[in-house]
């Protein structure tokens, strides 16, 4: 779906405080009544509600659900997208929009600017608009999802990341500096760079590779994996002076402790991944066997367990819970894996028109049989673009 700001300014601010009521009324209601809007929003229910829900349902900010039991609208991607720009830039956090720089599986990354003219990173989670591919024994879990809870989802995948993104910072790891968080986005500091991925020659490969294995090792012994370490979600950096690169890491809403049951098959993992992008793409493989789980851990500083500190601030561990459930539902195909298989292609920029705002099959769909469905999804991974 395309973020396009250009009704932002159209909308009164009656248009604003109806869409906001929506936002609020969404939290015990899937579909909220009209009337419940037009009380919420402080407003007579005369004409001046149904004009601003005429607006935004027209641009798109909130739907119909068909066959709807009573007279309601719910909040889409749409008005959630514009309810977060809104809260940005009454921060001051951002003033313009720019060019979409990245379509992810689950995300889409902008470039923006503060009041300054500084550019920064935009990055809007969208769980659900996932592929179900790899999805069997848990659809149930996936498909009766609302769009509510997607939207839940989102906005904890959003938590999760800003969260270790800051302590991560703190910690002096080579991250984005993260900047703001509301909602399903967050803002970080923009790394001029490329992905590793695009990256055909280094000057040093076993140099790079020294500090991406020992990136690793030095997550592991604060207690964390990345679970997604491989050349989507490392930027190269390079200093325009010493011409030195660094790797900068990215993407963290999969990022585990090192605790969890299957840390060590995540672990490896994440080594692996990029053994083999080394392998293939600089035709280099290093003698030393390793790095190894049980080493990494060994010298855990207890003092200084990240995963622990992230569990103790607002990201919960029901929260945690809540987000790892969907992940385990989705199977968690590493983004280098998908691309190994097919099930993503790159494109030239061109966004789908087709595209939608909202991914949840729960609403519109409900009366369509659960085949029908399954074409659907399908589809829409035939459909699915990645440019990372
Ligand atoms: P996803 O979860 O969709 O993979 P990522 O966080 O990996 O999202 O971002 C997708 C792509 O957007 C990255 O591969 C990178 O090209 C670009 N990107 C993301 N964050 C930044 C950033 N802070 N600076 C520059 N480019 C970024
Ligand atoms: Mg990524």
């Amino acid at each position: 779906m395309k973020l396009d700001s250009r009704q932002l300014r159209y909308l009164t601010s009656e248009d604003w405080r109806v869409l906001t009521a929506v936002e609020m009324g969404s939290k015990n209601h899937e579909l909220v009544p009209t009337v419940l809007i037009a009380q919420i929003a402080g407003l007579r229910g005369g004409s001046g509600v149904h004009k601003s829900i005429a607006t935004l349902a027209k641009s798109g900010l909130v739907a119909k659900i068909k066959n709807a039991k009573y007279d309601g609208y719910r909040l889409t991607y749409g008005g959630l997208d514009y309810l977060s720009l809104n809260t940005l830039r009454k921060s001051d956090t951002v003033f313009s929009l720019g060019n979409q720089i990245g379509v992810g599986k689950e995300s889409d990354i902008y470039v923006v600017a503060d009041p300054t003219g500084k550019q920064l990173v935009l990055k809007l989670h969208r769980l659900g608009r996932i592929s179900f591919r790899t999805v069997k024994a848990n659809r149930d879990y996936l498909r009766n999802r609302t769009t509510g809870s997607w939207m839940y989802l989102s906005r904890l995948a959003a938590m999760k990341e800003y969260a270790f993104m800051q302590v991560l910072k703190r910690e002096g790891f080579p991250v984005p500096e993260p900047i703001a968080q509301t909602r399903h986005t967050l803002v970080m500091e923009l790394i001029d760079s490329f992905p590793l991925r695009s990256i055909d020659n280094v000057s040093d490969p076993l140099k790079l590779y020294g500090e991406l294995m020992e990136l690793i090792v030095r997550l592991a012994k604060v207690g964390l994996i990345h679970g997604d370490f491989n050349e989507f979600n490392l930027l190269i950096k390079e200093d325009p002076v010493t011409k030195k690169s660094t790797p900068i890491l990215i993407d963290f809403p999969q990022m585990l402790s090192t605790t969890h049951e299957n840390a060590q098959w995540y672990f490896d993992r994440d080594v692996n991944c990029i053994k083999l992008f080394f392998s293939r793409r600089f035709n280099f493989t290093s003698d030393e066997p390793g790095p190894f789980f049980a080493d990494a851990i060994k010298d855990t500083d207890q003092s200084k367990r990240l995963d622990i500190e992230v569990e103790a601030t607002g990201f919960s561990r029901k929260m945690a819970k809540d987000l790892d459930r969907f992940v385990e539902a989705v199977g968690f195909t590493n983004e280098a894996e998908e691309e190994a298989t097919g099930a993503q292609e790159a494109v030239d920029g061109q966004e789908d028109e087709e595209d939608d705002e909202d991914y949840s099959e729960d609403d519109e769909e409900a009366t369509t049989s659960q085949t029908a469905q399954e074409d659907q999804t399908e589809q829409e991974l035939a459909e699915q673009t990645h440019t990372d």
